[in-house]
């Protein structure tokens, strides 16, 4: 990665160790991500405060970074506070909203690398491709903690009750210019219509540019967020 994707020469995801389990920064040095890129030093704290998120800072700055790492940090903390045999917190705490099957691939396998030295608390399932029958039984077997789809099949099986987001802390919409050009437009409207998400939880909207898109899905999915422009991020 450039020099100038990075925050700055002295801070290392260590420097965050305060706020990230020592599972995951294990797991970011063994893939190779030292230090923390501009948009992932604002947005981790910030969104471990629980802030609403809406990041715009270019292709290749790490956005994915940005938004897993507190997602999953939320998770562990809230699994190593509550009673693992509660059955209420047997429940999908994270859907990740993408455009495309790749996209969604490629967001799973960050997730996939994050995990490795914590896969048995966290599970993940990429829900993009696979037969809808398939797919409707592994969700009700296996209670993901995260899911990961695009809007159309969350969607769908949100319809057919195989997937609830009703005890959701986290909704990421990611390529937020892009996800309703993709045909994705009446199914992003239908999940925010609909009666599933909960009164309260948190969101992280990131892009690479501010678009009308961006502002509508702004005013649908975040509440007085914390706004992070990485102008400086240009070229
Ligand atoms: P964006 O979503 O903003 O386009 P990505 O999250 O896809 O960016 O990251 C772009 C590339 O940079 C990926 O190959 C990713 O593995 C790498 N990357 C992200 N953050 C870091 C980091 N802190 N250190 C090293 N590499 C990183
Ligand atoms: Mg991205």
């Amino acid at each position: 990665m450039a020099e100038a994707h990075l925050v700055d020469n002295k801070t290392t995801f260590s420097s965050f160790s305060h706020l990230i389990d020592d599972r995951l920064l294990r797991a970011l040095a063994d893939s190779g991500f030292a230090r923390p890129t501009l948009v992932q030093s604002k947005a981790i704290p910030l969104a471990l405060e629980n802030r609403d998120i809406l990041a715009r800072a270019r292709t290749g700055s790490g956005k994915t970074a940005a938004y897993c790492i507190p997602l999953v940090q939320k998770i562990l903390s809230a699994k190593s506070t509550v009673n693992l045999d509660d059955p209420t917190r047997q429940a999908t705490r994270a859907l990740i909203l993408v455009p495309t099957r790749e996209l969604a691939e490629q967001a799973s396998e960050f997730l996939r690398n994050l995990l490795v030295y914590c896969d048995t608390e966290v599970a993940v399932s990429n829900v993009s491709s696979g037969t809808t029958t398939h797919l409707q039984r592994m969700l009700l077997a296996d209670k993901p903690d995260i899911v990961i789809a695009t809007p159309s099949r969350a969607l769908a099986l949100l319809q057919s009750k195989a997937l609830s987001i009703s005890s959701l802390d986290s909704l990421v919409i990611d390529e937020a210019d892009l996800i309703l050009s993709y045909g994705h437009d009446e199914d992003v409207r239908q999940i925010f219509k609909g009666s599933f998400l909960p009164q309260v939880y948190q969101s992280f909207l990131m892009s690479a540019t501010m678009t009308e898109d961006v502002e509508m899905l702004k005013g649908l999915a975040l509440r007085n967020p914390a706004i992070l422009k990485l102008e400086e991020d240009e070229d």
